[in-house]
């Protein structure tokens, strides 16, 4: 169709605005400003948010590695979802929200005046805490992914793709046509999952994913994720330490005050932590 990413990104036209991030993005790591180390998807650098007055994230600068798992962790309130939607700008959503800093995918700064949020959030897709499929059928679930994106293809060789990614194609495979609301909790949420990741994303943002589920469908989520890391960058809130010594690679610790207080391997953080701070924490002696 007619707006195919061309050559013609990355001009002064604001038309092309809807492109800029995809074109930007896709081209090589090295290509745009600073990157970080090697493997490192998402950069953030000194990322502050306000919500009106109030502060909720202070100089957060971290390196999340692509094709892992890193967990964000910290009692509630300390700024670990507003940090997920600083990585796809859904804080713009909110009108009281501030930030400020800039936030690297790939280099490239998303926060760029000729990156479109639209855009962005297809290569950078979200998964809720509360399951939240729409009253349409399990197809038109996933497919909804794949027509606000405005992605082209075969779409039921993209449900049926992503419907197995999501560990839900044995379950529903005969029943595609019946309602996604109609699913238990753990099956939709892996309905929700199969959407987002339905327009082939890069990086996977989980937003206590599990905490509205029972422990068969957390274990399940959890086996899920695990496998989802081979392919996509995963980055999620968890209030619950022992899931995220579980699954993830990496771990960052928020701590009241929006501040990152350490961020590191996950066995280290978990074991061996540097601030006496993330210790307490990990024990239980708050949170
Ligand atoms: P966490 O995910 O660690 O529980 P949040 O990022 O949800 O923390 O919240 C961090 C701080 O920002 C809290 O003080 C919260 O009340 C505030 N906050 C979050 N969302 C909004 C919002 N939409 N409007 C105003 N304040 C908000």
């Amino acid at each position: 169709m007619s707006n195919e990413p061309t050559e013609t990104a990355g001009t002064d036209d604001p038309t092309d605005d809807d492109l800029s991030i995809q074109t930007d993005v896709s081209e090589s790591v090295t290509d745009h400003g600073p990157t970080g180390a090697t493997g490192t998807v998402v950069r953030s650098d000194a990322i502050n948010v306000w919500y009106n007055d109030d502060q909720a994230l202070k100089d957060i600068t971290m390196e999340i590695p692509e094709n892992r798992v890193t967990a964000m962790i910290g009692p509630s309130g300390c700024g670990k979802s507003t940090f997920l939607r600083c990585i796809n700008r859904m804080n713009d959503r909110i009108d009281a929200a501030r930030v400020e800093g800039d936030l690297y995918l790939r280099g490239k700064n998303v926060y760029d005046s000729d990156v479109d949020p639209v855009a962005l959030r297809r290569r950078v897709g979200m998964v809720f805490q509360k399951p939240n499929p729409f009253p349409k059928s399990i197809y038109d679930n996933v497919a909804y992914g794949l027509e606000i994106q405005d992605v082209e293809g075969d779409y039921d060789e993209i449900v049926e793709r992503s419907l197995k990614r999501a560990a839900l194609w044995d379950e529903v495979k005969d029943q595609l046509d019946s309602s996604g609301l109609d699913l238990s909790g753990g099956q939709q949420q892996r309905l929700c999952i199969a959407r987002a990741i339905a327009p082939d994303p890069e990086i996977l943002l989980m937003d206590e994913p599990a905490s509205a589920l029972d422990p068969v469908a957390t274990s399940q989520i959890e086996d899920l994720i695990d496998e989802l890391a081979e392919e996509y960058t995963v980055v999620i809130v968890t209030h619950n330490m022992q899931q995220a010594a579980r699954i993830s690679d990496k771990t960052a610790v928020f701590l009241t005050g929006g501040e990152l207080v350490e961020f590191g391997d996950t066995q280290k953080i978990f074991e061996n932590p540097e601030s006496q701070r993330v210790e307490d924490y990990i024990t239980g002696k708050f949170g």
